[in-house]
């Protein structure tokens, strides 16, 4: 098992895997649990740091030896072998001091870092498989949130967390130290000690709801940030700077109290748990004190005593700051598990591999987003290479039913067929590879023209990547960008029209050659020159492919072997151009809207 390996298998154990029926039971499992689990995988590490943490405690120890030495030895007894050992120890102990301190931050931090990263990666990786669905009703502030807030502030506790983890210890050594001094008077001083669980546990709720509170603050800050960015135009023309200042100013406040109360709940516990221990170091200078009064105590030893407890109060201060950043990451952890336990609706329980279609068939499909079926009892086959055209007034339900084709939604009635086979029998891989779309609005990324149109097909080469283009309308003026195919979308912010952005998207439909083509809207918000090449890219992408195609040019629906029209979810007509128009239904009274 390679390193890798046993972190998979950590993460394993601790359910951070989509949900699978193996899972159901580590996902039950308390949220402390899991995240204890996460350091399964690294017990060596940790082990190793615990020594180290054990050899620092110890350091200080052995230089106040060093320096009774340096009294007794050197300067009292005048002893030159030891003078001459003792100078170079002192440098050789420092210089071991540094090395553990510094072996041993690399060392937890390696160990939190590592979990943490992985538990952004498998998050990401959660995030892709979530359907559209979820995606849609998920605010965006909320779904970046998970992934990058929640997680920081887990990568931040749990550091505080391995790096205070000796504090408790201290504690115990102290503990031990003060009953083999006087088991009594260690007795009186620690018996409220357990009374420090209370505020500990207390506090611990408050910051736990206080981190809560702040990152839900902080990631409805980020969600309208995003939205005011992508909507800037429309703020500013409308002169909506006000309204939107004023929301922003009201979540910015709001986080800046629970902040405020997350540090409250923080600071807290430490006056208390100090408080308690006062009465404990009360306790022992009453009974120590009548004790010295009754000779069963030398003076000198009730001071030490003191000492020692004095020493108590930094490492029990420690468990407070433990238990809060523990809360902390709780808080985080809570919701990143929740994702990831979250099941997407769409699941891959295909087997069978999706071929090349020779027909593809719906049957009684209806769908639900929740409030009422928007699609209804749809019936329709299309052979391979047939081109279909939806038609239906806006909100008819035409967009949900191409979603249905590569599975972006399950219908909640009836059967998707592919070759005769339930799309959900599929592996849901093959039937992707198998399904190219072209939006209405076309879609970028933040990288080079080459790599936009070859997204998906990483093995396409640049031959394919110019044919696909050429044959989109989109290679001249590709090549007119100032570094051609290697030019990054992002530099070019806007300069590329709505049209030119389509072209590319239909280069990488083409590129991909998929059998089964979904055009939404493809042509709409073009002007007619625009317009005219997308539509000549979009024939040449059409050409032999099966095409479900939702237009409001009349051009690509007359062309159509089938229309359907749809009308609330149900298809109330179907035909070809012909005869549909000689029925004067529906799609007649459309075509004349459009023509008037
Ligand atoms: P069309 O593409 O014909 O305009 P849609 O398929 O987009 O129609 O929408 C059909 C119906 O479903 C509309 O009433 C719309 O309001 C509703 N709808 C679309 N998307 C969602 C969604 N994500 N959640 C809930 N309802 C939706």
């Amino acid at each position: 098992m390679t390193r890798r390996d046993r972190r998979n298998a950590g993460m394993l154990v601790a359910g951070l895997r989509p949900a699978t029926p193996e899972d159901t039971a580590a996902v039950t499992v308390s949220p402390t649990l899991r995240l204890a689990r996460l350091f399964a995988p690294f017990r060596g590490k940790l082990a190793l740091s615990l020594v180290l943490v054990l050899v620092a405690s110890a350091l200080p120890g052995v230089l106040v030896f060093l320096i009774q030495k340096v009294l007794d030895d050197v300067l009292m007894r005048r002893d030159a072998d030891m003078l001459a050992l003792l100078a170079p120890g002192v440098v050789a102990l420092y210089a071991l001091n540094g090395l553990v301190n510094v072996s041993r931050g690399l060392l937890t931090r390696s160990i939190s870092w590592r979990i943490v990263t992985d538990l952004r990666q498998v998050t990401f990786d959660k995030l892709l498989v979530m359907d559209v669905a979820w995606h849609q009703r998920t605010p965006s502030g909320e779904r970046t949130t998970r992934l990058l807030a929640d997680i920081n502030n887990l990568q931040y506790a749990m550091s505080g967390v391995v790096t205070a983890i000796q504090k408790p210890l201290t504690l115990i050594v102290l503990i031990g130290s003060a009953f083999w001094m006087n088991a009594k008077l260690a007795g009186v001083a620690v018996v409220l000690l357990p009374l420090v669980a209370l505020p500990i546990d207390r506090f611990g709720k408050w910051v736990r709801a206080a981190s809560r509170d702040t990152l839900d603050g902080g990631a409805a800050l980020a969600g309208t940030t995003q939205e005011t960015l992508a909507g800037i135009r429309v703020v500013q023309v409308f002169g909506g700077e006000g309204e939107r200042s004023a929301r922003f100013r009201a979540l910015n406040e709001a986080h800046h109290v629970a902040q405020l109360r997350a540090v409250t709940a923080g600071l807290l516990p430490g006056p208390v748990v100090e408080l308690i221990a006062a009465v404990g170091v009360g306790a022992v200078i009453w009974v120590g004190g009548g004790q010295v009064f009754r000779g069963e105590l030398a003076p000198g030893q009730l001071i030490a005593f003191l000492v020692a407890l004095g020493l108590m109060n930094e490492p029990l201060k420690g468990l407070t700051i433990i238990q809060s950043l523990l809360q902390r990451a709780l808080a985080s952890a809570e919701s990143v598990f929740t994702l990831l336990d979250a099941p997407p609706a769409i699941v891959d329980t295909g087997v069978v591999e999706a071929l090349a279609p020779s027909h593809i068939q719906l049957d009684g499909v209806g769908f639900d987003y929740g409030d009422g079926d928007v699609v209804r009892d749809v019936d329709l086959t299309v052979r391979a290479g047939q081109r279909v055209a939806i038609v239906g007034a806006s909100g008819s339900g035409k967009t949900t039913l191409l979603s249905l084709l590569p599975r972006l939604r399950d219908p909640s009635a009836g059967i998707v067929r592919w070759n005769g086979v339930d799309l959900r029998g599929l592996t849901l891989a093959s039937v992707r590879r198998h399904v190219a779309v072209v939006t209405q609005e076309p879609f970028l990324f933040d990288d080079t023209v080459a790599a936009n149109i070859r997204f998906g097909q990483a093995d396409a080469t640049d031959e394919e990547v110019v044919a696909a283009a050429t044959a989109a309308n989109a290679d001249a003026f590709i090549r007119a960008l100032p570094s051609g195919y290697a030019t990054r979308i992002d530099e070019l912010g806007m300069r590329l029209s709505g049209g030119q952005r389509q072209r590319i998207c239909i280069a990488r439909a083409l590129l991909r050659g998929a059998p089964v083509l979904l055009l939404d809207e493809a042509t709409s918000n073009l002007d007619a020159e625009s317009e005219a090449l997308v539509q000549e890219a979009l024939e040449r992408l059409m050409k032999g492919r099966t095409t479900f195609v939702v237009a409001h040019r009349l051009s690509t629906i007359r062309e159509a072997d089938v229309i359907v029209v749809l009308a609330e979810g149900r298809v109330v007509e179907r035909g070809t151009h012909a005869t549909l128009m000689a029925a004067g239904g529906e799609y007649a009274r459309l075509v004349a809207r459009q023509a008037g």
